[in-house]
């Protein structure tokens, strides 16, 4: 089975002076042959430094890094390892190499589930463990430090997201990932159980 380990819990918040705090969750996806997956290396590289020598995992244990879309937050931290493949939504890069892919990341049985909405090019991850379907899926939800809500079906699916290009997009893109998952782990914010699978 594969295994889903939270490196960095993502957070925003403002800070001082104007300015704004932000690294989305950064996760590991151990596959059952061992592959190593960093999924949105996000801005914090003290905290994900820290947390893979914690796991005594190096640059040269990750199979690849996958982005889930292109705001900087989610992938300020690819320059921390500059010599590993990366993945989005449907291309694997490995240098100027690019191979297209559908479905699921190569070699993997990781699903690509299309989300656009917060951002076009938006991709979430669908990944088997013992405990059930974990949707990776940012920034489909995130919320500010302190205003996480998901007790209820409305709070997840009119949760506004000011920085969303495509809110009628993403209302469908959080439809498809409450259809699918057993645990959501939000793009900044806790991971949490999905009591609202519809599918
Ligand atoms: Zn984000």
């Amino acid at each position: 089975m594969n295994q889903v380990h939270i490196l960095v819990e993502g957070y925003a918040h403002p800070g001082e002076n104007g300015a704004y705090h932000a690294s989305p969750t950064s996760t590991l996806i151990t596959t059952r042959d061992n592959k190593k997956i960093l999924v949105d290396p996000g801005t914090n590289a003290a905290k994900l430094l820290e947390a893979l020598a914690k796991l005594s995992i190096n640059e040269s244990d990750l199979t690849g890094i996958f982005l889930s879309h292109y705001h900087p937050d989610h992938f300020l931290n690819i320059r921390l390892f500059p010599n590993t493949d990366v993945y989005d939504g449907g291309i694997l890069w490995q240098g100027d190499r690019e191979t297209f892919y559908e479905s699921t990341i190569p070699g993997t049985d990781i699903e690509i589930l299309k989300t656009p909405g917060h951002a076009d090019e938006d991709a979430s991850l669908l990944v088997k463990t013992a405990e059930g379907i974990v949707c990776i899926a940012p920034d489909v939800f995130w919320w500010e430090d302190g205003n996480q809500k998901t007790d209820n079906i409305n709070d997840l699916l009119s949760l506004v997201d000011p920085f969303a290009n495509n809110p009628a997009a993403l209302l469908e893109s959080r439809k498809l990932v409450i259809s699918k998952a057993d645990i959501i782990i939000p793009g900044h914010g806790r991971k949490f159980e999905n009591h609202f699978r519809m599918s």
